[in-house]
């Protein structure tokens, strides 16, 4: 058994070949992001008829039980498979979403007394390093 049924059947979701798929695909990405429809284009590829609400149903029974996390960029649901926490950083320039590290001394400071915390979701915008290089560069 893969490592990825394994993760749906211990979830105590229902293994279908389709939540197979979207799970394949977000996790075949190295902290990989996406839309709904970036999961539909491509799993159109081998069902051409699947529509978007299957995608939408997925990705919310994956994120409810914790196989995914979620969040929203520019009103966009985004979906991740990397669950530790980390905050996102989103580019304005290319659109580009990466992960950035925060330490646990960072999480325990964010948490106020006996406040008691399930999740953290931190989105960070600005101007990637890749974007400020060329920028940098273009008005030298
Ligand atoms: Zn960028
Ligand atoms: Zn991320």
């Amino acid at each position: 058994m893969t490592d990825l049924s394994e993760k749906l059947k211990n979830s105590g979701l229902k293994i279908t070949p389709q939540r197979m798929e979207v799970m394949r695909y977000i996790s075949g990405t190295l902290n990989g992001h996406f839309t709904a429809e970036d999961i539909h284009e491509e799993l159109k590829k081998t069902e051409p008829t699947i529509p978007i609400s299957t995608i939408y149903n997925i990705t919310r029974a994956l994120s409810e039980v914790g196989l995914l996390k979620a969040f929203e960029i520019n009103g966009r649901m985004v979906f991740e498979s990397n669950i530790e926490t980390h905050a996102n950083f989103y580019c304005t320039s290319c659109n580009e979403i990466s992960d950035i590290a925060i330490s646990s001394a960072i999480k325990e400071s964010l948490i106020p007394h006996n406040f008691v915390v399930t999740d953290i979701s931190l989105i960070l915008k600005g101007v990637c390093n890749k974007c400020n290089v060329k920028e940098i560069a273009a008005e030298a």
